[in-house]
């Protein structure tokens, strides 16, 4: 089977892109090959109940599948260049940030119209950031919420089985450069195509290892985030929540000038597990149905830990760490911010008693076994940074869930088209290491289709 273009993972890179040259030409012969399930099939088996934690399923719904790891996310589009990525080193500020109202304008055609926009023009909170030592970056939001969002990945789809051919549950094994384009081998069969998009996130990071390895591609990598996901009650943050959603705060940390950061922020929302290849961290979504708030706000503090040579496994120093934290704690660990000061282990009646009722059912324990103490004091630093601003934030009931880790893909070598070394052959979203979020990863799907459809 040959066509004219195979796109490898259906996030929201390799949607986008599907989508962007489904729109363009409707002559163009487009596969898109998905190692997950169909977006109705994909179901977390933890159901809080009969099962309380990950049961590490061969295929993990929360990260793969149609919808990539942003499936069940809470949907939050970020209009920026300040965080998210670094896409427009490749393409230029205006045209990323073009291309990501474009997506926006894509998700409210198919059923986002609605959510609401939240931007950080003309705070005033920023002014009570900056005099309190923290920097709230520059964005605007779209909320879609983990309900919307799916919604908008239905109607994608329902747009896209008709013209595209869509292979779930078919991770590729290999990719192979010919003299005329590129062969892809799935388990049972191989199939060729002109071009070949490569958009297979995080979870797809070891695999795009092996693949640049082969065809001789060039990769450099030298970060990772690690931190804990705090939760507490939701007025806390409100004052913040409800005029910006998400904020994007910034410390510097006085001990070792560490930067400490707020990240995925989900008012009302609930704390979850997240596999990566077999390795429990912590997460977290929101609704925008009402009906399914939380009475808490959970978001994460993490610390960026940028290595020089030789070490160059920054990913598996995270990993570790994860491991650790699995290891004392059969997966996530709970603790609280009180006894975390004091230095003893939480108990589940410390716990039970507090004034934050967990939304994750994760195991009480010490971080401070798990975590290297420079990322340890940096976070109680920046806890009591923020209770400046949000005063509560370093009450002795404020939960910390670890760890948290973001794992960044090693940065693939490509170029101002964001094709590698192989004329052809393009490596988009999270899976290049220029992405790091769902606008990001879009948009990057979008402008490799209008490259595509322009050489067509
Ligand atoms: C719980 C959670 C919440 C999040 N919340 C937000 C948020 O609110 N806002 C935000 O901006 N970002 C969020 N993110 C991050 C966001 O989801 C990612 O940045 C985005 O999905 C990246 O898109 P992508 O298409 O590059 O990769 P992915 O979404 O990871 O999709 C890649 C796809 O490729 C498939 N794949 C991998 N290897 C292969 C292979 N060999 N063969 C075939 N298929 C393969 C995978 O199964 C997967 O479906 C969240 C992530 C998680 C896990």
């Amino acid at each position: 089977m040959r066509y004219d273009v195979i796109i490898i993972g259906a996030g929201p890179g390799g949607i986008f892109s599907a989508y962007e040259m489904m729109r363009g030409s409707s002559a163009l012969k487009i596969a898109v090959f998905e190692s997950g399930h169909a977006l109705d099939k994909r179901k977390c088996p933890i159901d809080g109940e009969k099962v309380k934690s990950c049961i590490h399923c061969a295929s993990c719904s929360i990260m793969s599948g149609f919808g990539g790891a942003g499936a069940f996310s809470d949907g939050k589009y970020n209009i920026t260049n300040d965080f998210g990525g670094t896409l427009f080193e490749h393409i230029g500020k205006t045209q990323a940030i073009d291309l990501m109202r474009y997506v926006d304008e894509i998700n409210m055609e198919h059923g986002g119209a609605g959510t609401k926009m939240y931007s950080t023009a003309g705070t005033h909170l920023k002014k009570l950031c900056l005099q309190n030592k923290l920097n709230l970056l520059d964005a605007s939001v779209r909320h879609l919420g983990t309900d919307v969002n799916y919604i908008v990945l239905e109607q994608l789809y329902a747009e896209l089985r008709d013209k595209v051919d869509f292979y779930f549950d078919t991770p590729v094994a290999e990719v192979e450069a010919l003299a005329d384009g590129y062969r892809i081998t799935c388990k049972d069969a191989a199939y060729e195509c002109d071009r070949c998009v490569i958009s297979v996130g995080r979870s797809g990071s070891k695999w795009m290892e092996k693949v640049c390895e082969n065809l001789d591609i060039s990769t450099k990598s030298n970060r990772v985030d690690i931190g804990v996901r705090v939760e507490l009650p939701a007025v806390i943050f409100s004052h913040l929540t409800d005029e910006l959603y998400e904020s994007k705060i910034v410390y510097r940390t006085e001990k070792f000038e560490d930067r400490v950061r707020t990240f995925c922020m989900n008012p009302y929302g609930i704390v979850v597990n997240e596999n990566t290849n077999g390795i429990v961290t912590v997460n977290g979504h929101s609704y925008d149905d009402e009906k399914k708030r939380t009475a808490n706000t959970n978001f994460a503090l993490l610390v960026a830990k940028h290595f020089s040579e030789p070490f160059k496994d920054s990913n598996g120093y995270g990993e570790s760490i994860a491991r650790l934290s699995n290891m004392l704690g059969g997966g996530v660990i709970v603790q609280r911010f009180g006894d975390l000061v004091r230095g003893r282990r939480s108990n589940m009646k410390r716990i039970e008693e507090g004034l934050v009722t967990p939304t994750l059912a994760a195991t009480p324990g010490d971080l401070s076994l798990v975590l290297p103490k420079r990322i340890l004091d940096g976070i109680i630093e920046m806890i009591y940074a923020l209770d400046k601003i949000a005063p509560g934030t370093a009450n002795d009931d404020t939960l910390l869930y670890g760890v948290e880790v973001k794992f960044y893909n090693m940065e693939v070598d490509i170029d101002e088209n964001l094709e590698s070394r192989h004329k052809g052959l393009y490596v988009i979203g999270d899976g290049s290491g220029v992405t790091h979020s769902l606008s990001h990863a879009s948009a990057s799907g979008v402008y490799v289709a209008r490259q595509i459809l322009g050489k067509v």
